[in-house]
């Protein structure tokens, strides 16, 4: 069903891209068809359709649903139930998402032939490039791509994250070399599993491969900022491996060490001298552009959450053009940016009409529709409609991916070849126009995620409870906590959590001193790490992409304050809820005037990886 071409013929993608587009409806109608068909005796469908295979009765039968929904037919495919539970094709493996469900990753469904869709689907990221870039093909891409530690399910299914399974894939080590594909990583310190060895091994490649180096990136921004943080401690080694033609010897992955001697061949101290030169600069402005410097474009993903870099990847990279190419997830990949060059602000993504069957749900939450009106927090306010009936959204409200309109915001729904079913996403899209019959979408945000530093995902609920429990700390010191908001700080890699926190004394006499104050909100930001989610914890204990959680306290009347600078930008009286995350830097001003101390956690919080034997019980 996927059609063939040529990655390298821009002309022939192009056209491709532009019967896809074209003739979305009926590629819809026919994916439906196909995922129903092929489907039709799994249990999960056969429970709703009775064995039927209509489009209409989909619909009326098959329910919108989210994981909790599909969670044990996830846990059984873990512990060795039949794939055909939920998917006629075998399911050969999980995909760890970076969402989660009760503190642990969601898992997805996926099988091999899922491979195969993955591939054509960057495949088609080569002619858009190729049209706008000339040249691609004259050099390499510094791409630092990782994969993680795999687990494997009771019944031995493997579990990662799904670019693991990608980059672990035939479909990525055997690619043919395109002029899309050719990387300065050798697979060999892609594929490695520990991270610092990879990265290392991965800059030092790109550096001595400076001069062919035509773009540079990571999947996103929050990893390539990393990446260039651990430039910033380890030039020094980096260039001394450089000129004496030696790796390092805690570079003890044998793999890695074969595939970079290839690279590392000789001794290079005129090449060691530049780097050191520009690295040894007090500014790193401009970086990417002396280190590496034909590069035309920095790909990074810089919509929704990683928005927040784009001021810090402007100065590293020095003006260069910063290019998020695509939209996708663990659960199915979904769109394409069709002008990768435009500012990160106007990225659309259109969606491929052959990836899954795609629906969407007009935001309504509890009737409240989205328009465009900011508020303090920086996020778009929800205005109640007319009528005041507060039913969750409905299938009613469900419209195919041609039926959207233009300026709607809708929630993501999509029925996947590989056993997902109406499956809500969880992400929020406004419709910007159609490219030809395909509706193109930019994202806005993840569905209740107020903090987000790298791929974790802290909803307001996840935030509140957390706080909850370490504001107990307080309590028999003789202080209370009166209001709290949060902040992600990303001005410094890796970026933390910041909580405002506005605290206020009983009135006892043997009130505790300052220092047992300051040991307890130390406790209190180590008490709210331990309580957020799986993935936060993996972020901040093993991958390090988090930094130490922060607490910065304010002075009484500062929550009336920030709440008289929210009702003064049109916030209503009647409606004012303290904002539990501020973007909006004027309101965040508001509060940083008002800060009397900051406390930092100065332990890791609990990590240890999945184990999925003693979750799904
Ligand atoms: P995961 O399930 O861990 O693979 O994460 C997928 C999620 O990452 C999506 O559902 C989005 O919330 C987010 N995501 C993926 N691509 C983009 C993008 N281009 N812009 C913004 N968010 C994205």
């Amino acid at each position: 069903m996927l059609p063939c071409f040529d990655p390298s013929d821009t002309e022939s993608g192009l056209r491709l891209l532009e019967e896809l587009t074209s003739d979305a409806a009926r590629i819809q109608r026919e994916v439906l068809k196909e995922i129903l068909t092929r489907n039709a005796s799994t249990d999960y469908l056969r429970g709703f359709m009775c064995g039927h295979v209509d489009e209409e009765l989909f619909k009326e039968r098959v329910p919108v649903v989210d994981y909790d929904d599909i969670k044990p037919y996830i846990e059984g495919i873990a512990n060795g139930e039949r794939s055909d539970i939920i998917s006629a094709q075998p399911i050969s493996e999980l995909l760890t998402s970076s969402g989660t469900s009760g503190g642990h990753p969601k898992m997805m469904p996926s099988t091999e032939e899922e491979l195969d869709r993955k591939t054509f689907f960057y495949n088609l990221l080569v002619p858009i490039m190729n049209k706008y870039v000339k040249g691609l093909d004259e050099g390499k891409a510094m791409y630092l791509l990782f994969i993680k530690p795999e687990i494997s399910t009771p019944c031995g299914l493997p579990a990662r994250p799904v670019l693991t399974s990608y980059y672990k894939s035939h479909h990525f080590r055997k690619r043919p070399h395109n002029s899309y594909n050719v990387y300065t990583s050798p697979d060999e310190t892609i594929l490695c599993e520990d991270s610092r060895q990879s990265m290392y091994c991965q800059l030092l490649c790109g550096l001595i491969q400076r001069e062919e180096v035509l773009r540079v990136g990571a999947i996103f921004a929050s990893a390539f900022l990393r990446a260039i943080k651990f430039l910033e401690h380890n030039w020094r080694e980096l260039c001394s491996n450089i000129r004496t033609g030696q790796l390092s010897d805690w570079i003890v992955d044998s793999d890695c060490r074969d595939a970079v001697s290839l690279i590392l061949q000789k001794p290079d101290p005129v090449l060691a001298s530049t780097i050191e030169r520009e690295c040894g600069n007090s500014s790193w402005e401009g970086i990417i552009r002396k280190l590496w410097p034909r590069t035309k474009y920095v790909e990074v993903i810089v919509t929704g959450s990683m928005a927040q870099y784009i001021p810090i990847l402007e100065i590293y990279s020095g003006g260069l053009p910063l290019v998020s190419t695509m939209y996708a997830s663990s659960e199915c990949y979904f769109g394409i940016n069709f002008k990768p060059l435009s500012d990160p602000s106007d990225v659309s993504y259109t969606l491929i009409p052959n990836m899954g069957y795609f629906e969407f749900l007009l935001v309504e939450k509890g009737d409240e529709v989205m328009n465009h009106k900011d508020l303090c927090n920086g996020t778009r306010d929800r205005v109640p409609p007319d009528d005041d009936d507060n039913n969750p959204p409905t299938t009613k409200a469900v419209v195919d991916l041609v039926d959207v309109k233009v300026g709607n915001y809708y929630e993501l729904v999509v029925t996947t070849f590989n056993g997902l079913y109406r499956y809500r996403v969880g992400d929020i899209l406004m419709v910007t126009g159609f490219h030809n019959a395909t509706p193109q979408f930019h994202f806005v945000q993840r569905q209740n995620v107020v903090l987000s530093i790298d791929t974790d995902k802290t909803s307001e609920d996840d935030l509140l409870k957390a706080v909850m429990d370490a504001k107990r700390l307080l309590e028999p010191l003789g202080y209370i906590l009166t209001e709290y908001t949060s902040y992600a700080d990303t001005s410094s890699v890796p970026g933390h959590y910041v909580l405002y926190w506005e605290i206020t004394s009983k009135d006892r006499p043997d009130r505790t001193g300052p220092a047992d104050l300051r040991l307890a909100m130390e406790e209190c930001c180590h008490k709210v790490e331990e309580s957020l989610d799986y993935v936060y914890r993996r972020c901040r204990k093993k991958d390090r992409s988090i930094g130490a959680l922060e607490i910065r306290v304010v002075r009484e009347g500062t929550f009336d304050a920030l709440m008289d600078y929210c009702l003064s930008q049109g916030s209503s009286v009647n409606q004012y809820k303290t904002p539990r995350n501020i973007k909006s830097e004027a309101a965040l001003r508001v509060l940083e005037s008002r800060v009397v101390d900051n406390f930092y956690s100065r332990k890791l919080p609990h990590w240890e990886p999945y184990n999925m034997s003693s979750s799904s019980s």
